[in-house]
């Protein structure tokens, strides 16, 4: 047999093409899994769900990339002699749906949403999820995978939601649900959490200037420590202090007759504040554990176990003064600390990002805007030692592009780790 000539410089895309010709022609795919036996009840079977990946947009190399495998695995299969059916999927739940939609109708945000309508707003979804269907097709065959797009399924189809609400209500019976009570990263103009990978998105971290105050707590022992915080705001909701186990502290007796307590390494940055103080001692962070305070506001003083100082490992003295003040509502490890020492976790904002009927003086207020009263309420009180500005990047919505907040919120959780 003499062998074809050829070429040294060989067009690949044409061979490839060459090679989809003769599948398309011979039907090779669907022979392929025809000519395997399905076998006694199935077991000769191999059954592949791709995806599901949107269709409102077009593929990017992570969905070429990974296909290469979703192609080889049922393909050595096929090889093994099994039958296997592979059936493509579309996603058409979700923020990226809702993102398309709103896109196109000029919305944004789950108020204007109500307002144009759930039921109109749906109807735009369903016909934007399936947009680039015939696209997705034509990109999945030339990188020569085998699947079977007649026969595909969409997650809005209903036996498809029957199965999630099956498997959630399989969960639920086993006592793997449960309702959590979690700091997330929460947009108050949308009135949504975000995900972690909403808040990892290009363009969500800008710079942003914030108020910072220092602001001393006296402790039982008639002293003073010094918390720095870009949130005043989130001091009427204080329940504990954290200093840093390893940390040295030192006590200085200022010329106002106070003394402050703040780590050793921070004293450079309050020259200014602290000058001619004289330092007493020097303690470790660890010493302060256990130290009780008293309340800067009476909002929440009843509250068991709090305000006291605690000891945690994520403090360090790279700014403020080396003592993190904690509000267990606003923040994921004040939330872990605090709730670890028996203090509850106390959220006094609601969904619009206003202060909730507790914070009596500022019931109602956005609490960006009632900052400066929170500052000029706490200047009166005379607890403050320094209010300067501070300029950090800071999480923004990537919807509507307001800075976020983080707000413990109620949401459903599976215990994985009672399983895997
Ligand atoms: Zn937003």
């Amino acid at each position: 047999m003499t062998y074809p000539q050829v070429d040294p410089q060989p067009n690949f895309p044409r061979l490839e093409e060459g090679v989809l010709a003769r599948w398309e022609r011979d039907n090779t795919f669907a022979a392929s899994v025809a000519a395997r036996e399905v076998g006694t009840n199935g077991d000769n079977e191999f059954i592949f769900y791709d995806g599901p990946p949107f269709a409102n947009g077009l593929p990017h190399y992570g969905h070429l990339l990974t296909g290469f495998v979703k192609d080889a695995v049922p393909r050595y299969q096929t090889m093994r002699g099994r039958h296997v059916e592979r059936r493509f999927g579309w996603d058409c739940h979700g923020l990226p749906a809702e993102v398309e939609a709103e896109k196109e109708l000029g919305i944004a945000g789950h108020p204007a949403i109500a307002a144009f309508g759930i039921d109109k707003f749906n109807d735009a979804c369903r016909t934007s999820v399936l947009r680039y269907t015939d696209e997705w097709q034509r990109y999945v065959t030339r990188q020569a995978r085998w699947v079977d797009f007649g026969n595909d399924y969409k997650t809005l189809d209903t036996p498809y939601m029957e199965s999630v609400m099956w498997a959630f209500r399989t969960l639920w019976d086993k006592g793997l649900i449960y309702e959590g009570f979690r700091v997330l990263a929460y947009c108050w103009r949308c009135e949504t959490p975000l995900s972690n990978t909403e808040t990892r998105m290009d363009d969500v971290y800008r710079d942003r200037q914030d108020p910072a105050l220092t602001v001393a707590f006296t402790l039982e022992t008639g002293e003073k420590i010094l918390a720095w915080t870009t949130t005043p705001w989130t001091l009427p909701s204080n329940l504990a202090l954290a200093v840093g186990p390893d940390v040295d502290y030192v006590a200085v007796k200022h010329t106002d007759g106070n003394t402050y307590l703040l780590a050793e390494g921070r004293l450079g940055a309050y020259e200014k504040e602290l000058e001619g103080a004289e330092v007493l001692r020097t303690v470790k962070g660890s010493e302060l554990a256990g130290l009780r305070y008293t309340p800067l506001f009476p909002f929440f003083a009843d509250t068991e176990n709090a305000f006291v100082v605690l000891n945690a490992e994520f403090v360090t003295t790279e700014d403020g003064t080396g003592v993190v003040h904690m509000a267990p509502g606003f923040g994921e490890d004040d939330q872990n600390e605090c709730n670890a020492a028996g203090i509850p976790t106390i959220c006094p904002m609601d969904e619009h990002g206003q202060y909730t009927a507790e914070v009596t003086p500022w019931a109602g207020r956005h609490v960006f805007d009632a900052n400066t009263d929170v500052i000029k309420t706490l200047k009166e009180m005379g607890v403050v030692l320094r209010h300067d500005s501070y300029n950090h990047s800071y999480p923004h919505c990537w919807r509507c592009a307001e800075p976020l907040v983080y707000r413990a919120v109620s949401s459903w959780f599976v215990q994985v780790t009672k399983f895997r």
